[in-house]
Parts: C-alpha cells; sequence; structure tokens
C-alpha cells in the first residue's frame, strides 16, 4: 500500500562541544602504526584536524537512552547488542527506535526522526593545538599500560587523544516532525524529551573509548533551537537560545508548545 507521510517541519539543535578530558575517538584501524601509536583517532582527511563523527553522537546517545528507558537488546550489530522493535505494535510507542530508527528496515517503520551531522574542530582550537607542539598533529599521546593478570607481564599502548580544552563548534541535531501513515506529529514533538535526555545522559557518560579510563568527558554550551516549518524557503524561527543542557531542559516544554501551536 502507497505510504503518504507529510513532513510538518523539523527543529534544529546547534551547540558547542568541549573535550572536558582527552578525547578518543578511533579512526579505522589500518593496521599501520602511526608515530608508533597503536590507537590513532579519526581525522578529517582535508585538514587533517580530529573531529566528531555523527555516527559516534548519535550512537552513544542511542546506547544511553536504551539502557536509560530498560529496552530489550535483541538485534546484534557487529560485536554487540541494541535494541530493535521487531513488534510492530510496540513500535509506535517507542521513542527510541522512532527517533534513531530501526536498524534492518522492518515493514512496518517510519522515517527515522534524527539526523546528527559530524563535527568539527574549531579554528581557534586548532591554532592554539598547532602553536602547542603537541606529540601528533593536535593531539596528544598517552600511554597505558595494561598488566597481563596471568603472567603479571606489562604491556604498554600509546593511544592517541584530542587534548581537553578542545572546542568542536557548531554541532547540529536536525529532528523532523512527521505526520500521517504510522506517524502523529504531536507524539514526535513530545518525543524532544527524549532527545534532550540524551543529551544530557551524554553528559554524565563519555564519548569515543577509553572512558572508564577518564577520557570522553564533553561539556555542551552555546545551545540554540530553531524551527522550519510551514514556509521551509523562510529563515528558520529561533526557539531558544541556552547555556547548558540543563536550561535547555527547563524551557523544553514552551519550546513544545510553540511547535505545536505552528503545526496546522
Ligand atoms: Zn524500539
Amino acid at each position: 500500500m502507497a505510504k503518504a507521510i507529510q513532513l510538518k517541519g523539523r527543529v534544529l539543535i546547534h551547540f558547542d562541544i568541549t573535550a572536558e578530558t582527552g578525547l578518543h575517538i578511533g579512526g579505522t584501524e589500518s593496521g599501520i602504526e602511526i608515530g608508533g601509536v597503536d590507537k590513532t583517532v579519526i581525522r578529517d582527511p582535508l585538514t587533517q584536524r580530529p573531529y566528531i563523527p555523527g555516527s559516534s553522537l548519535r550512537g552513544k546517545m542511542r546506547s544511553l537512552l536504551e539502557k536509560y528507558k530498560g529496552l530489550k537488546q535483541n538485534q546484534r550489530i557487529g560485536q554487540g547488542y541494541i535494541h530493535s522493535c521487531d513488534d510492530p505494535t510496540a513500535y509506535p510507542n517507542c521513542d527510541v527506535c522512532n527517533i534513531f530508527g530501526v536498524p534492518g528496515e522492518r515493514g512496518f517503520s517510519t522515517p527515522t526522526r534524527l539526523i546528527v551531522r559530524d563535527v568539527f574542530m574549531s579554528d581557534e582550537s586548532a591554532k592554539q593545538l598547532e602553536n602547542a607542539d603537541t606529540d601528533l598533529p593536535f593531539t596528544e599521546v598517552k600511554t597505558e599500560v595494561s598488566i597481563d593478570r596471568v603472567t603479571s607481564a606489562a604491556n604498554p599502548r600509546q593511544m592517541e587523544r584530542v587534548p581537553a580544552g578542545t572546542r568542536f563548534d557548531n554541532a547540529e541535531l536536525v529532528y523532523s516532525i512527521y505526520e500521517g501513515d504510522g506517524c502523529d506529529a504531536r507524539k514526535d514533538v513530545a518525543r524532544l524529551k527524549v532527545l534532550v535526555e540524551g543529551l544530557q545522559l551524554l553528559l554524565d557518560d563519555y564519548l569515543g573509548g577509553l572512558g572508564s579510563r577518564g577520557s570522553g568527558k564533553i561539556g555542551i554550551s552555546n545551545i540554540k533551537v530553531e524551527w522550519r516549518g510551514k514556509d521551509y524557503a523562510a529563515q528558520a524561527q529561533v526557539l531558544g537560545s541556552f547555556n547548558t543542557v540543563a536550561e535547555f531542559a527547563q524551557n523544553l516544554a514552551e519550546i513544545q508548545n510553540t511547535v505545536l501551536s505552528q503545526l496546522n
């Protein structure tokens, strides 16, 4: 049967990210050691600057929300399991699957609501790191020593990290509101709360690898929330600017009311 789903508008959430501790988001394991480093970070091939892939932000928020909501981990992805609704009657009320999508396309799934863009290092941080003469371009190398519990042999490994204090500018979350054929625009607006919960969970957790050993604490600041609705070509309407996720959360009900008032 043909589906008719209408895009009612999009909420655009922009913010800056600061690495509050060293940040390690792994690059592809090429098997080639770079400067003697075992674990390298992902870099923009054009500028060589490390960046935060949207998929890392998105994947971490999803996994934290799945645990927060106690969702069944039923679909194997690589080494681990994630949650993915396989029951068409449960799906319409599953915030995580509606926001982040259902891997491996199910017949009953509606469009994924959330797009997360890659986040790039600020020019100011890049300049500072260039001047700081870091171990590798824009990064520090940290030696981690693990002890083999059987042989007691020390096993040092070189980890590349983006230094604490580095800023990544203008992260962007694009959240779509849909109506029709399994989509309920009012529910999508209500789900903005889940998105904000995901950001707050992320602040208390870590991004990238080596989190239990101190890496990956991030800060979120300079939050700007906008709405693009009926007249999609017009300039986006600013819904609010906030310094912290907590402040964003405090003002969320008002933002939701404004969006609801623009749906018809
Ligand atoms: Zn689900």
